[in-house]
């Protein structure tokens, strides 16, 4: 199952899988601390230079799955775009769009680069 994908794609989903749960998971008192120590680092308060806020309602994936119970994992998420059709049912979140996140609005309005 895992042959089709490299170690550093596997990485990357990782990484990215972490930085999304990271800013999901972390708690307000920890991020109004942390947002201290990103602008003291030349980072985004809200973002930490992600540019992208993840999505509370679908948990930075896009999409609401129907029974409730949610499992996130990346390699869900990999299995899904390598075209297989989902057992469960799912729809996207309407709150994202489908997108799972975001634009950071602090990282929109400098445009860098
Ligand atoms: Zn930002
Ligand atoms: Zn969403």
């Amino acid at each position: 199952m895992l042959e089709h994908i490299t170690a550093s794609e596997l990485a990357g989903y990782g990484v990215g899988a972490l930085l999304l749960c990271a800013t999901i998971s972390a708690p307000k008192v920890d991020s109004f601390i942390s947002a201290s120590q990103r602008s003291s680092l030349g980072m985004c308060k809200k973002c930490g230079d992600l540019r992208l806020i993840a999505c509370s309602g679908c948990k930075g994936t896009g999409l609401l799955k129907e029974g409730g119970l949610f499992s996130f994992s990346p390699m869900d998420d990999a299995y899904q775009s390598s075209g297989s059709r989902s057992k469960m049912r799912s729809f996207s979140c309407t709150r994202c769009q489908g997108r799972g996140h975001f634009r950071c609005p602090e990282c929109s309005t400098l445009t860098r680069g």
